[in-house]
C-alpha cells in the first residue's frame, strides 16, 4: 500500500499545485517516518521518496545506518544539547524557534565545516501546546540569526496548524504564514535564501498547498496509523 499511497499523494499535490498556477512537482513531499522501521522507509524510498522527516533525534540515530540514501529532515522539537548528534545527518532542521537553538546549530555546523539549512517554526494559532514563535516574533528571530549565526542558512518557514475536523478552518493560519514567508522571500542576505514553506500534514496538506505551501510533511496518509507502542 505504501507505493499506492505515495502515488495518490503525488497526483493530488501536483493537481493542486497546477490549480494554483504552479507547476506539477513544485511541492516537495517529505515522508514522515516516525515509528516506522527501516524496511518500511526503504519501501517508500523505492517508490520515489527522496526526503524523509523524523521528529526525534533518537529515531534518526537508530535508523540512519539501515535506511537507503535519502535526505533527512528534523521536523520535531529539538533540544540544544542534542544538536551534535544530528548535525552531520540531516539536510534541514524545520523546528528552529529560539536563538539559543540556532546558536548551537551554528556552532556545531561550524565545527563540521558546513552550513545548516533551517526553517523558522511559526506557531500561527498561538497554541500553548505547540512549539514555535508567534508571527510577531519572527522578524526579530530572523534578524538575530542573520547577525549571530554565519553557519546557518534560513531557507523558509514551517508551521503546524491546529487540528480541526474541517481543514478549511485552518486555511487562515496557513495564509498568515504564507504572508510572512513572502515578506522575507524578497530579502537579500547571504544567510537567507527562502525556498521552502513547510506546511501541511496528512489531514490538511490540500488546504496548505492551496494557501501556498511547497513542502508537505506526510506520515499517516503514506504508512497508515501510527502505533506508538511498537518498538522500532
Ligand atoms: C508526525 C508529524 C507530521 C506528519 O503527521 P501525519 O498526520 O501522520 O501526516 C508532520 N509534521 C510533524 C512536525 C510531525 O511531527
Amino acid at each position: 500500500m505504501i507505493k499506492e499511497n505515495i502515488e495518490a499523494i503525488n497526483r493530488s499535490k501536483d493537481e493542486i499545485a497546477e490549480k494554483t498556477g504552479r507547476k506539477a512537482g513544485d511541492v516537495l513531499l517529505v515522508a514522515v517516518t516516525k515509528t516506522r522501521n527501516a524496511d518500511e522507509i526503504n519501501e517508500a524510498i523505492e517508490a520515489g521518496i527522496t526526503d524523509i522527516g523524523e521528529n526525534k533525534v533518537q529515531e534518526i540515530l537508530d535508523k540512519f545506518e539501515d535506511v537507503s540514501p535519502v535526505r533527512w529532515h528534523m521536523i520535531g522539537h529539538l533540544q540544544s544539547n542534542k544538536v551534535k548528534y544530528i548535525i552531520d545527518k540531516v539536510s534541514m532542521i524545520h523546528s528552529v524557534d529560539s536563538l539559543k537553538l540556532a546558536q548551537e546549530i551554528d556552532r556545531r555546523a561550524g565545527r563540521h565545516g558546513t552550513t545548516m539549512d533551517i526553517l523558522v517554526q511559526v506557531n500561527a494559532a498561538r497554541e500553548t501546546s505547540k512549539f514555535g514563535i508567534t508571527a510577531e516574533e519572527t522578524g526579530k528571530l530572523i534578524q538575530n540569526i542573520l547577525e549571530h549565526c554565519p553557519n546557518i542558512k534560513i531557507r523558509g518557514l514551517m508551521c503546524i496548524a491546529p487540528f480541526e475536523d474541517d481543514p478549511e478552518d485552518v486555511r487562515i493560519y496557513f495564509r498568515e504564514v504564507k504572508g510572512l514567508y513572502d515578506k522575507y522571500a524578497s530579502h537579500t542576505h547571504p544567510g537567507l535564501d527562502f525556498q521552502y514553506l513547510s506546511m501541511g500534514m496528512s489531514h490538511d496538506y490540500e488546504a496548505a498547498i492551496l494557501e501556498g505551501s511547497n513542502l508537505i510533511r506526510v506520515g499517516t496518509a503514506i504508512f497508515g496509523e501510527r502505533n506508538y507502542n511498537k518498538q522500532v
